[in-house]
């Protein structure tokens, strides 16, 4: 099974994840929900979505996030 569905702490705040769990826009981390909140207040989280986006557009379903 994958790390990310089996994995009980946040990869960045060791905090527990049963309130929900979701993927880091910036790398393979699987963050907390707090965390994510964290992530979205970040001044070039936009420009992280957009390159993921671009990524995806080529046909790169593996990407690892710029800073991954
Ligand atoms: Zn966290």
């Amino acid at each position: 099974m994958d790390k990310f569905f089996t994995q009980k702490t946040c990869s960045r705040c060791g905090g527990s994840l049963k309130n929900g769990r979701t993927m880091s826009m910036y790398n393979q981390d699987c963050i907390c929900l707090g965390c994510k909140d964290k992530e979205r207040r970040r001044s070039d989280y936009k420009e992280a979505v957009e390159a993921e986006h671009e990524e995806i557009k080529k046909g790169n379903y593996n990407y690892k996030g710029i800073k991954g």
